[in-house]
């Protein structure tokens, strides 16, 4: 069989996190009961009239200077006609010939080393509404809820010649975007969606193959198996003499299966034209360099700052940066007690034990750094002993308590009272001859056995060292 070689574009749509929609001021909120969330502007009322969102600009330019593009001084709007029911207007407003941004790129790195993939062009677009078909049975609904939400589609060049690079160039560009706070980019929710267009050629062969389509990618396991998928489907096409067909097909992740949905239309299909509703927007120097001068620290220069400044191992440094709510989580709370090596023990341990076990992301975290920099003090100043500490971060983790009240009411406060532990280390030591005989016989893991004992009848509130100690004082008698 011949060798061939995987071509991979992108098209990545984002939801922007702006308060309300990119030409009224409806809000962009999720859910709310249908339609509510609507005027005449974002509906398509006839004679209503678009006005542009400042922030939706400032966001898109943010994103295009942080993915080291140009951005386009003088930029304007296009209609892009076509007709669907979840598109009242009958076009949708997008840029075509003079898009926000252009001409720019991110590096990557995979196994096979670094890499930049480029960026051709960011435009800021209008989502649709949605089509609900199955709730009656002769009808399909439309909501335009989500009708004029902003979004911003990043076009990468077709550079990408694995699901590999396709995933690493996914993930640098959501680190990016959320970190900008532009948006969450979450793909489950589908505020970032992926569309791959994929070809195959010979290996060394210059010319591009016909490339297809892929939409409804939700995950990036999804991308994976789906690129995987429509190259081996296009090889098996080549190697049968036959030809690939330029089309859209959705990729059915339960099936893993794609399908044609319909043959790829060209741009001129949609008979673009400038908006005459829309002013041109003309962007100044200094309006780009106060945008520059704005933006946050961004992943890899938090990454140099942590190995820097504070004592923690490489690969926590990674994990705690791979999501900017850890990432800030983590800093906070180590400014407050001072302590970064047990912040990041304790989100490095436990809070990812317990997302991994709720089946949740970093961005789900929902208790505040505060209770969690006050936990690390009550267990360092010996008022609560290590397994009380998992116990009650398990409660900050889940409902976000005050963690001293909590200790408090629930009487977790360790022992320290050594009349007490004296006399349940006696009763321990009078339940457990055989123990006892071991350690007295040269057999000091014995203890071990004694020390867990005291702490279950003390209900775990003790100091293992001191129970530790106190036994073996007491053995020694
Ligand atoms: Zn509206």
């Amino acid at each position: 069989m011949k060798q061939y070689e995987t071509v991979i574009g992108l098209e990545v749509h984002v939801e922007l996190a702006t308060k309300t929609k990119i030409f009224c001021g409806c809000s962009t909120a999720f859910g709310g009961a249908p339609n509510t969330h609507t005027c005449p502007v974002c509906t398509g009322m006839p004679g209503s009239l678009p006005v542009l969102n400042k922030q939706v600009l400032e966001y898109a330019m943010a994103v295009g200077l942080a993915t080291n593009c140009k951005i386009n001084q003088y930029c304007k709007f296009d209609r892009k006609n076509y007709f669907y029911p979840d598109n009242p207007q009958n076009y949708q407003i997008s840029q075509l010939y003079l898009p926000i941004c252009h001409d720019g790129g991110i590096e990557i790195e995979t196994e096979t080393g670094k890499k930049v993939i480029g960026i051709h062009e960011i435009h800021m677009e209008e989502d649709a509404g949605k089509l609900i078909h199955d709730e009656w049975e002769d009808c399909s609904l439309v909501d335009y809820n989500r009708s004029g939400v902003p979004l911003i589609e990043i076009v990468s060049e077709p550079d990408m010649r694995s699901a590999q690079e396709v995933i690493a160039y996914l993930d640098k560009l959501r680190l990016i975007i959320q970190y900008l706070g532009a948006s969450d980019c979450k793909l489950q929710e589908g505020s970032m969606r992926a569309d791959v267009n994929l070809s195959v050629r010979e290996m060394g062969a210059e010319a591009f193959g016909t490339r297809t389509e892929m939409k409804n990618l939700n995950s990036f396991r999804a991308i994976s198996r789906a690129i995987e998928n429509e190259r081996e489907r296009q090889i098996d096409l080549l190697e049968a003499g036959k030809q690939v067909v330029q089309e859209t097909r959705r990729w059915d992740d339960a099936k893993e299966y794609s399908y044609a949905m319909r043959s790829k239309e060209d741009a001129q299909d949609y008979r673009y034209f400038p908006d005459p509703d829309l002013v041109p927007v003309v962007i100044s120097d200094e309006w780009i360099e106060r945008i520059r001068a704005a933006q946050p620290e961004l992943r890899t220069e938090k990454l140099i700052r942590y190995r820097e400044e504070f004592d923690i191992p490489d690969y926590d440094a990674g994990i705690l940066t791979s999501s900017k709510k850890m990432a800030d989580m983590f800093e906070t709370a180590a400014a407050i007690c001072g302590k970064p090596k047990k912040v990041s023990n304790w989100l490095m341990g436990e809070t990812l034990r317990l997302l991994k076990e709720n089946n949740q992301e970093p961005e789900d975290m929902r208790f505040s750094p505060e209770h969690l920099a006050e936990l690390i003090e009550l267990v360092d100043s010996g008022t609560i002993n290590g397994g009380v500490a998992k116990e009650v971060f398990a409660e900050i983790f889940a409902h976000d308590i005050d963690p001293a009240r909590y200790v408090e009411e629930k009487g977790l406060k360790t022992v320290s009272d050594t009349g007490a532990l004296r006399e349940a280390i006696a009763e321990v030591i009078a339940a457990n001859p055989q123990s006892v005989a071991d350690y007295r016989g040269g057999k000091e893991k014995a203890i071990g056995f004694l020390v867990g004992q005291t702490m279950k009848a003390m209900r775990g509130k003790a100091d293992p060292g001191m129970v530790n100690r106190l036994l073996k004082e007491m053995l020694a008698e």
